[in-house]
């Protein structure tokens, strides 16, 4: 009989971590050191972030065994839970600061918020889907997460109220990049964000200097669409 490696690890952290031990601990050092450190992501506070979130609370049932496999898993709403890797490299390009307020476009699972508010003092995300936002609000509350401040709407048009935003991460992809995003991007601040029609996307790094915007794509992806409240793709 075959058993898959994560299986295998689960069990000896059981075994080497005691009762009150996380047993996927292991696996999510594994996870950061294989698919996060050895690609050149080396920024203490984003690895950290990545150790101490646990994926698999952020995943479907099902999907538990595979939360630290080096891919995207879907969620509820055909969405997906991006590839840690992506994750991180988006969060690095960031360059965050503790005291940086950030804005993220696509709750989701919750999971890229969540490595967010480890690094970051204030998070606000924006979820299209009532279902997803709802979720990932519980999850916040029971991880404890009381800078995180989320809310369920349409992310094209960004959160006004709370504007500027040091950084603004986005993980739907629109068809250009939305004006009110860049409007609500601080002095110095930074984004990042999938662009393009399907199948060809890039992530897109934007920077404001002097009120002016500087842009630079710098890879190839894969997102799901944003979409508006009627589900048509901006
Ligand atoms: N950051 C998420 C990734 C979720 S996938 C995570 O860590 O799991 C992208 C998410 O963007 C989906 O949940 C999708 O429903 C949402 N989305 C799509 N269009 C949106 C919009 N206009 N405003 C807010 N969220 C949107």
């Amino acid at each position: 009989m075959k058993v898959p490696v994560s299986l295998l690890l689960i069990f000896f952290s059981f075994l080497s971590c005691g009762q009150n031990a996380d047993p996927f601990y292991a696996l999510r050092n594994r996870m950061v050191e294989i698919q996060i450190e050895s690609r050149g992501i080396t920024d203490n506070e984003v690895l950290e972030a990545f150790r101490k979130v646990e994926r698999h609370k952020y995943v479907l049932n099902e999907y538990i065994p595979y939360a630290y496999n080096d891919s995207p898993l879907p969620i509820e709403e055909g969405q997906t839970i991006s590839q840690p890797y992506i994750v991180a490299f988006m969060t690095d390009a960031l360059d965050l600061k503790q005291n940086d307020k950030v804005l993220e476009i696509g709750t989701g699972s919750g999971y890229q918020a969540a490595i967010l508010a480890e690094i970051c003092d204030s998070v606000f995300t924006i979820e299209i889907h009532e279902t997803l936002g709802k979720k990932a609000r519980e999850i916040f509350n029971r991880q404890g997460y009381n800078n995180i401040i989320s809310k369920v709407g349409d992310g094209y048009k960004g959160w006004p109220d709370y504007a500027p935003f040091d950084a603004i991460i986005v993980t739907a992809s629109p068809g250009k990049i939305p004006e009110p995003l860049k409007e609500q991007l601080a002095e110095g601040g930074r984004m990042i964000i999938p662009v393009g029609s399907d199948p060809v996307q890039h992530l897109v790094l934007l920077k404001k200097k002097r009120g002016k915007i500087r842009e630079e794509r710098i890879l190839p992806v894969r997102f799901v669409p944003m979409i508006d409240s009627t589900g048509t793709r901006y």
